[in-house]
């Protein structure tokens, strides 16, 4: 199995990027965000309580989201492998996924982080706000403090890769087609 954290700052380009390297390395996609949206959609209780931290740019407390996360990967037993995008975004998350697949006597091979300035950041969070329809995307003091969030809590992380030798960084900035080539670049030699 190869299991990849694909990491960055909110607006990084995550999600778009997920999409095709799934299909190139046959891996299954998970987005916590997605997941989230799904449940709001479908007024679920998790789509309730995760509604109330993400139209707030805070993050969805540790215990729902990991149980979600869990239970995402249960859903697909005979994968190759997951591309994991917007989880862990916490210590407690990353602790968390390295116990899932020690469970499955795997491993997370990598993390491979977009780089992207903060004010390109917020500007394309905004851009997309005018078509997405997310509440957390409409209003610039919401993106702000997503932004501050990830800094305050996510940030981290890198240095929970890095120590164990997991960390790659890729330029985020360039044409959707450039980072695909740059990303599977470093997927090639995992
Ligand atoms: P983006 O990375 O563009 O901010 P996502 O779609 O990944 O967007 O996440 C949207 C929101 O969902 C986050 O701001 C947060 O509230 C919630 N969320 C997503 N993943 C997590 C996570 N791993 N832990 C806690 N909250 C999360």
């Amino acid at each position: 199995m190869t299991n990849i954290v694909l990491f960055g700052p909110p607006g990084a380009g995550k999600g778009t990027q997920a999409e095709v390297l799934k299909e190139e390395y046959q891996l299954v996609h998970i987005s916590t965000g997605d997941v989230f949206r799904y449940n709001i959609k479908n007024e679920t209780q998790l789509g309730t309580l995760a509604k109330s931290y993400m139209d707030k740019g805070h993050l969805v407390p540790d215990g729902v989201t990991i149980k979600m996360l869990n239970a995402e990967v249960e859903k697909t037993p005979d994968a190759n492998g997951f591309v994991f995008d917007g989880f862990p975004r916490t210590t407690a998350q990353a602790e968390a996924l390295a116990k899932l697949m020690d469970e499955k006597s795997s491993q997370i091979n990598a993390m491979v982080a977009l780089e992207v300035d903060d004010e390109v950041l917020v500007a394309r969070l905004l851009k997309r706000g005018k078509t997405s329809g997310r509440v957390d995307d409409a209003d610039e003091s919401i993106i702000r403090e997503r932004v501050a969030e990830y800094y305050r809590k996510t940030d981290v992380l890198k240095d929970f890769y890095k120590t164990q030798n997991k960390y790659y960084g890729v330029d985020g900035v360039g044409s959707i087609e450039e980072i695909t080539v740059r990303l599977s670049e470093v997927f090639d030699r995992l």
